[in-house]
């Protein structure tokens, strides 16, 4: 009998459904777009009843595409948007309040006043974290303070908090399981990464309850049956649980320490692993657990850039420099360089290792005869430079060497991006086979912990690469190019800072 993994995964922006056989090929796949709500500036929510409902929507319809019967599914693995913050009520399962999405920025003030008390080095030194709103502490904290009595039902033991993952799993069980994984644990900002336990100080410091927090639980081994009455009689062991970019990293079977992947989306996520021991940054990148199978724990480091493929809709929306985001492949290749320019995509400050929220964008180094495929191909190559900026830092700190990078995401169609990525890293760049990288890697484990597939090595082994790219350019080329990037980097600091501040006078 055919065998298959049922991989959920749940985004920000759609709810999807692929079921993967054996091979780690997928076999059909449904997605349902999900409603962001934005009740004021700056704030994100959703309705946790439409995250069930659309992920439940999309189960039935992969069933039906592929005429896989539920049977023949082994186990579910999960994986989810990070730090989104449920809370529910633990007698009738339902929601208390929207969810508060991982993006809303409503409970800044909270993480400032947790700065103010000096909360920042025990904060990173348990949790990996830097103190900021994306992470869930403050969100449950926000939601507990702004109604006395969801406080009072929280303290009488009534509700549940859980990221997406738990809810899914929760609403699976018929309320049977309230429970999380490490990874998920792990983005919270109240889980000790090191002692794998909440953290009290943090909980009291919030006024948490520890009892409204779920119980926490390996990425890979059975944690929870699915009910039998959502697969047509058949009840399925859950067995992976993850958050996104931890579980693309399974996914791109990046097992080892010193192997990174790079999702090049709207902004890029590099996770390097950095095996069994934490490694805390002096930088700004996070530390967060890769995932855990109850006997080891492996930990990554984790870096973002904000903008990345934005560039690309920043050239197609406002500058109408091209129509396509694929046109920018064409037109960089009609120019042998980009004759000097360099475009800093600091629209919104910059992140590691620069961290100046001051910084805005700029295009440098521009002559008579600078034409737009310079500029649009110097947008690509400032999605290459900043990844490097990344990935230099994660070796510095990791104190490990990068032994390749595996790329996914929508801009790796782009050749010439990912050729001038591996020039510039003087690494092989491997572009994955299966772009599904997300819900592949909740599905590998889910399948290890039910033994579809017996061990990591099978694994390694079915990992593939659809293109690789090899670096071509001398290591002179490399100094020249990376060190004008850092110069054009460093003219785009403090722009948006008081003038004052700055010393500059009328
Ligand atoms: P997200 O999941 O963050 O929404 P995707 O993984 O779908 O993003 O990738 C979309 C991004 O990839 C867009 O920002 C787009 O500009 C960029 N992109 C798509 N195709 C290309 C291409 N051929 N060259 C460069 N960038 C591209």
């Amino acid at each position: 009998m055919n065998e298959y993994i049922l991989a959920l995964d749940q985004g920000t922006t759609s709810s999807r459904a692929i079921i993967f056989n054996k091979d780690g090929q997928p076999v059909g796949n449904a997605q349902k777009e999900i409603n962001l709500i934005y009740p004021k500036a700056g704030w994100v929510e959703q309705d946790p009843a439409d995250i069930w409902a659309t992920q439940m929507g999309v189960v039935g319809e992969v069933f039906q595409r592929t005429g896989v019967p539920p049977e023949s599914v082994k186990a579910i693995g999960i994986t989810n948007q990070r730090e989104t913050t449920i809370l529910w009520d633990r007698k009738t399962g339902k929601a208390v309040t929207n969810a508060i999405g991982w993006q809303c920025r409503r409970t800044s003030e909270i993480c400032e006043q947790l700065k103010e008390e000096g909360w920042e080095p025990y904060v990173h030194r348990t949790t990996g974290l830097i103190i900021d709103a994306y992470f869930s502490a403050t969100k449950i904290a926000w939601i507990l303070e702004s109604d006395a009595s969801l406080k009072q039902r929280a303290e009488n033991g009534e509700l549940c908090f859980g990221t997406v993952d738990s809810w899914l799993i929760w609403n699976l069980t018929k309320g049977k399981h309230h429970i999380t994984d490490v990874t998920n644990a792990s983005r919270t900002m109240l889980y000790n990464i090191t002692s794998q336990q909440w953290d009290e100080k943090l909980l009291n410091r919030l006024g948490i309850p520890a009892g409204i927090l779920p119980e926490v639980r390996p990425s890979s081994s059975i944690i929870a049956t699915a009910e039998a009455d959502f697969f047509a009689g058949n009840s399925i062991p859950i067995a992976g649980v993850a958050g996104d970019q931890q579980a693309a990293l399974f996914g791109q079977a990046c097992f080892h320490p010193g192997m990174a992947k790079n999702t090049y989306g709207t902004g890029c996520f590099m996770l390097m692993n950095t095996g069994n021991k934490p490694i805390f940054s002096k930088k700004g990148l996070l530390t967060t657990i890769a995932w855990s199978d109850g006997k080891n724990t492996q930990y990554a480091l984790e870096g973002s850039i904000f903008i990345a493929g934005a560039v690309i809709q920043w050239l197609r929306d406002e500058m109408n420099l091209i129509r396509h985001a694929s046109d920018t492949e064409e037109m960089a290749n009609s120019v042998k360089d980009t004759n000097g320019v360099y475009v800093v995509p600091a629209f919104t400050g910059l992140g590691a290792p620069y961290w100046d929220m001051y910084a805005r964008g700029a295009i440098l180094g521009i002559t008579r005869d600078t034409k737009s495929a310079h500029i649009v191909r110097a947008a690509l190559e400032s999605i290459a430079f900043q990844t490097r900026d990344v990935l230099d830092l994660m070796e510095e700190e990791g104190g490990i060497s990068l032994k390749s990078l595996r790329a996914d995401g929508g801009a790796v169609v782009n050749n010439f991006l990912m050729q001038f990525q591996s020039d510039l890293l003087y690494r092989k760049v491997e572009r994955a086979a299966v772009q599904e990288t997300t819900a592949l890697g909740a599905a590998y484990l889910a399948g290890l912990a039910v033994n579809l597939w017996e061990d990591s090595s099978m694994i390694e082994k079915q990992w593939k690469a659809d293109a690789v790219f090899e670096p071509q350019k001398t290591r002179e080329w490399r100094r020249s190019k990376y060190r004008g990037w850092q110069k054009a980097v460093c003219r785009t600091f403090d722009w948006t800072k008081d003038e004052k501040e700055m010393g500059v006078s009328d």
